[in-house]
């Protein structure tokens, strides 16, 4: 290592694995970026003193990950256009000396789902209301989406990210409960699963919707990482929908938060073969 390396990293708490890391080093390493992506085990109650000790270790910019994606945002001294509007910080960038709160879980969906289908103008359907699909609804409406649907088992949750897209942006947005089997509405272009069903180590779970519905011009996206081709996933390419995995938005974020902190463009092949390689 070399000792003046700028130092970025990651807040995470004991339990979180972190495959970021080895993604994030490996880009640096092939485009000889002399910078450092250290992950440190944060508890909440140390939030507060992690961000000073980053501010006096003069950091250039650090992930988030949950529990700490709403708590730092108090630590912070400002906020970009998405992440304000969804109230969570996933990536802080030092911009004149001040640490600035980003968004980049929804701005890394939407630049892989772009490579599929463009939402302007869109109708999309998606399931859940946690962060993600907070972070994702927020980046498909500032992109001109025309209606998102929420669909989700909690009504307060779900609600709450409807009346947030219906107010703050000019998208419309409604709330479908989720007691029933979901099926796809003939006007839903884009479906997302925004849930973490199917996700390691409980790959075999079903997520509650009929494959029946799923018409071979809906785009179907998943969050899930590992693994990356989930049953929803395997049930709408046996449909004949073009499919987007998780594995883009997990890449995509980090080429974003790399751009942040080091203004380089990095090789996004060079971290999904990294990604792959360490799942
Ligand atoms: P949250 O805990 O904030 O939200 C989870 C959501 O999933 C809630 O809406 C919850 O519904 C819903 N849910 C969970 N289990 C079920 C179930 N059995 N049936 C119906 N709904 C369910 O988590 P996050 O939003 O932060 O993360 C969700 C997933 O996204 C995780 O798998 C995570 O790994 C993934 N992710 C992927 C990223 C990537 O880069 N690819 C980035 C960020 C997250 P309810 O409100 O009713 O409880």
């Amino acid at each position: 290592m070399n000792f003046l390396s700028k130092i970025t990293g990651s807040f995470s708490t004991p339990s979180a694995a972190n495959p970021t890391v080895a993604m994030v080093e490996a880009a640096y390493k092939h485009h000889g970026l002399d910078f450092r992506y250290l992950n440190c085990e944060v508890l909440p109650k140390d939030l507060e003193a992690a961000v000073k000790g980053a501010r006096a270790m003069n950091w250039v910019g650090f992930n988030c990950s949950l529990p700490h994606k709403v708590e730092v945002i108090k630590f912070l001294d400002g906020l970009g256009e998405s992440a304000k509007l969804m109230g969570a910080v996933n990536c802080v960038v030092q911009r004149d000396d001040k640490y600035i709160g980003e968004n980049t879980d929804g701005k890394g969906f939407l630049k892989s789902l772009k490579s599929i289908i463009d939402p302007a103008g869109k109708s999309i359907a998606i399931l859940g209301a946690g962060g993600a699909a907070r972070a994702i609804a927020v980046e498909l409406a500032l992109e001109n989406a025309s209606r998102i649907t929420v669909v989700n088992r909690d009504q307060n949750k779900g609600k709450d990210l409807v009346d947030l897209i219906n107010n703050k942006t000019k998208c419309k947005s409604e709330f479908k409960d989720w007691s029933t089997k979901f099926e796809v509405p003939d006007h839903v272009q884009i479906l997302v699963n925004a849930t973490s069903i199917g996700m390691s180590p409980d790959i075999d779970a079903r997520i509650n919707i009929n494959p029946d519905s799923f018409r071979k011009d809906l785009v179907v996206a998943d969050v899930i990482v590992n693994p990356p081709m989930t049953n929803l996933l395997k049930d709408a390419k046996a449909k004949g929908c073009q499919i987007v995995d998780g594995l883009g938005m997990v890449i995509n974020q980090a080429v974003l938060g790399i751009k942040f902190w080091t203004g380089e463009d990095v090789d996004p092949e060079v971290m999904r073969k990294k990604l792959l390689e360490v799942l």
